[in-house]
């Protein structure tokens, strides 16, 4: 069978999402992107250094337990306090491509041996975790992000989000008036590149105070919940957003009324361009 093939018949609700491709995987339960500057190129750069760093670790306990709390040191100022950042994601596969465990037994320099006992989760809660997407998302919209998506950054910070790949496929949805499909996004560049955009947003919304991080906290102790968009300063008789939802899991603040339409200008482009596109 298809390795692909089998690792969804393998996972809780019929889609592999943690190691997709050579560049597209997700390292989010690691708290991959609970660090203070998550920007491309300062999470990368970073992950980078580390696994350079970790491939001269001698593979011993001492030696790898100090490597961890070295790298904690460097990053102990989170935005989700109560949630950890591994100092074992790092980067994984030939080219150094995709974020992966680097205490994985497969992992560069572990020859087989199973490292993970090391980290603060322990192997077994390591090897068991599924995150909510994996039970609560469709099983076509995750297919359709995980082929949408075009590398491990944007990949990891959007498939946790199950709220809002909810409301971009309901919208697309009642664009299309009927329901989206996997074979659709392989028959239709014009549709891949509207979902791609929308990833994008996520990485890059220019609504999003700086205060504000962009990744999520999704378990589901819900330390960290999402605030409403708070309308009231800009414009107290105006209703909520038609974008309401997808601008609040956006984490959107909107200083004015034309910062507010812009937002929305944004938003009507891209789904009036997958109304434009009938199945
Ligand atoms: S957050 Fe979900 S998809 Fe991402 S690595 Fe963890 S279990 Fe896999
Ligand atoms: S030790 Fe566990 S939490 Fe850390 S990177 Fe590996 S899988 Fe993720």
């Amino acid at each position: 069978m298809d390795p692909e093939k089998e690792m969804d018949k393998k996972a809780p609700g019929g889609v592999y999402l943690c190691q997709v491709n050579e560049n597209i995987s997700c390292g989010a339960c690691c708290g991959l992107y609970n660090v203070q500057d998550l920007s491309r190129e300062k999470l990368y750069d970073m992950l980078l250094r580390r696994t350079d760093d970790f491939s001269k670790v001698p593979r011993e306990a001492d030696a790898i337990t100090n490597f961890g709390e070295e790298v904690l040191c460097k990053n102990n100022k989170r935005p989700y306090d109560e949630f950890y950042h591994c100092p074992y994601i790092g980067l994984i596969g030939k080219e150094r491509m995709r974020t992966g465990c680097l205490l994985h037994p497969l992992a560069d320099g572990n020859n087989g041996v199973d490292y993970s006992g090391l980290g603060f989760y322990g192997s077994m809660t390591c090897h068991i975790y599924f995150c909510p997407s994996y039970t609560m998302l469709p099983e076509n919209y995750k297919r359709i992000i995980r082929e949408a998506a075009d590398d491990w950054y944007s990949y990891g910070l959007i498939i946790t989000e199950i709220v809002l790949i909810n409301a971009l496929f309901s919208e697309i949805d009642s664009c299309l008036q009927s329901k989206i499909d996997e074979t659709d996004i392989h028959m239709n560049q014009a549709l891949i590149g509207i979902i791609k955009e929308f990833i994008g947003f996520k990485t890059s919304w220019p609504f999003r105070p700086s205060s504000v991080t962009a990744a999520n906290y999704f378990f589901k102790d819900k330390l960290y919940e999402r605030k409403p968009v708070d309308y009231s300063g800009i414009n107290p008789d105006r209703p909520v957003s038609r974008y309401d939802l997808i601008f609040r899991e956006l984490g959107s603040s909107f200083n004015s009324v034309e910062e507010l339409r812009n937002a929305e200008s944004m938003m009507d482009d891209l789904f009036n361009r997958a109304r434009d596109w009938k199945i």
